[in-house]
């Protein structure tokens, strides 16, 4: 159990997916090859969030929850609903994309019993959403599970604006909403995958605007150490001051607008750029 967050915990359930990322956040703890070892006490979890009233979200991931069997995974969601104050459940799964038989009208079926239910898939590149993959999606979403997708900015395979354009759009035909866009974090062996921080952002930058705002994913980078996802975004704030805003548009096209005092606060703090203006 991750509880990094005030209100939302990470449940890691099994060590085990349908296929091994190289570049995965847990190559450590995944496959049973990795240097960890993840052993699950599901008993001593759930006492856990029984414990921790302040938790309303609980995501399961792993490794992949759906390599459970339907059985299991429906025994461990009707204990996790049986807890009242989670409000909300996820699922990280790569399965509808690695394994699409594994999503069948059955699995959906004992899925919709525990709604809200939410899930995020992972995908990084257009090709691997197939016809199998878009008919599993399209029974997931039939049976009211909203799907977001989860991808990993990789060298040479989706770092450019036009195949990430390709991946977005054919995600929203699939009903699944882009969530984030993953900095690859420092994993051993993913060098090579690895891009810069600024090609992120321009990926973005030629996104926003440019299409349409349901299909542009957060940028974040989990910070090493524990930190967390920090997003970071294009600028378009060039100054910010108590009186007003100067900011751009996504054709560059330069704004001004007025700053105003809040009422509850009586005063504004001054949030200064120290950008220059780029004409
Ligand atoms: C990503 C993550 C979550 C979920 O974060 P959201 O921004 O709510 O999707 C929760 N716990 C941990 C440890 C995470 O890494």
């Amino acid at each position: 159990m991750v509880h990094r967050y005030p209100d939302r915990a990470l449940f890691l359930i099994t060590d085990r997916c349908a296929s091994y990322c190289r570049y995965c956040t847990r190559s450590r703890v995944v496959s049973g090859a990795g240097e960890q070892e993840l052993q699950t006490d599901f008993d001593e979890a759930i006492a856990y969030l029984r414990d921790h009233t302040e938790i309303r979200d609980v995501l399961l991931s792993g490794g992949d929850p759906l390599l459970f069997s339907d059985d299991k995974l429906d025994a461990l969601l009707t204990k996790l609903r049986e807890i009242p104050h989670l409000e909300f459940l996820r699922i990280g799964t790569r399965v509808p994309i690695f394994l699409p038989q594994r999503i069948t009208p059955k699995l959906c079926r004992m899925l919709q019993k525990h709604h809200p239910l939410w899930m995020s898939i992972h995908t990084n590149h257009p090709r691997e959403l197939t016809i199998e993959v878009r008919d599993a999606l399209a029974m997931l979403a039939n049976h009211g599970v909203p799907l977001g997708n989860q991808s990993v900015l990789l060298a040479g395979v989706n770092d450019s604006v036009p195949v990430m354009k390709s991946l977005i759009h054919k995600l929203l035909r699939c009903r699944v909403r882009p969530y984030y866009l993953y900095q690859c974090d420092l994993i051993q062996g993913s060098s090579h995958l690895r891009t810069s921080v600024r090609k992120g952002i321009e990926i973005i930058e030629g996104l926003r605007g440019h299409t349409t705002g349901y299909a542009i994913p957060q940028f974040v980078i989990d910070a090493p150490g524990g930190g967390g996802k920090v997003p970071v975004n294009p600028g378009y704030v060039f100054f910010h001051d108590s009186e007003k805003v100067v900011f751009r548009n996504f054709e560059g096209r330069v704004f001004e607008y007025p700053e105003v005092l809040d009422r509850d606060l009586g005063m504004t703090l001054p949030i200064l750029h120290e950008e220059a203006f780029t004409s």
